[in-house]
């Protein structure tokens, strides 16, 4: 068995139904939950959401939506002031160039503001059930330290992992690595007790 296939088995056993942990109800919905948690946990931009998008839910109500309003809504999340500004420009390049619905490719989704490849393929995988990875700092460190891969460089990443795992693995894969990486295989005191890859693992401390 390859590697990458015991990878992906294991994390088939630890994490079988693996999905966002971001609520929402449209493609919209979870662009904007994205950006808001940059810097912030899901679990708090869940609890914001959840009253902002009882009153704002089109990209027409982003529009609309004063910028102070929007950012006292918003506050909790940190960064409240450029999250606020990107997700009123991306509410209103969502309108301008794509007539208020949000594009299916990633192409035309980072073209919005405030609309990174990882923004963007988070979208296409858990709104749209595309094949993609995005790369998250959870995502980036398990694949260094299953030795997939070696570099900080987040696109570089991506292309190592979609070269090592078939097409049909990489969206599952990814939700998987994050809820490894947040839960499992932290930045500080990793569980290695236990981990399944703990012979291959390129960690030095790891917390045996
Ligand atoms: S051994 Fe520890 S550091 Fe290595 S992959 Fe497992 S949990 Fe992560």
């Amino acid at each position: 068995m390859t590697r990458a296939k015991f990878i992906s088995n294991e994390l088939d056993k630890m994490f079988p139904n693996p999905n966002c942990e971001l609520n929402f109800r449209s493609p919209f919905e979870l662009l904007v939950a994205v950006i808001l948690s940059a810097q912030c946990t899901d679990k708090r931009v869940n609890l914001v959401t959840n009253e902002l998008f009882k009153k704002y839910r089109t990209p027409q109500d982003f529009v609309d939506i004063p910028l102070e309003e929007l950012e006292k809504l918003i506050h909790s999340c940190g960064f409240y002031h450029n999250k606020a500004l990107n997700i009123k420009k991306m509410a209103k390049d969502v309108i301008g160039k794509f007539g208020g619905e949000v594009p299916k490719t990633l192409e035309e989704l980072t073209s919005l503001s405030g609309v990174g490849r990882k923004t963007a393929n988070v979208v296409i995988a858990e709104a749209f059930g595309g094949d993609a990875i995005a790369v998250d700092t959870h995502v980036l460190r398990t694949a260094n330290r299953l030795g997939i891969v070696k570099s900080d460089d987040p696109f570089k990443v991506e292309k190592a992992l979609m070269a090592s795992f078939p097409k049909e693995r990489w969206s599952t894969l990814h939700f998987q690595m994050v809820l490894f990486g947040r839960y499992k295989c932290k930045a500080q005191r990793p569980e290695c007790k236990g981990c399944p890859f703990v012979t291959f693992c390129k960690e030095e401390k790891k917390n045996l």
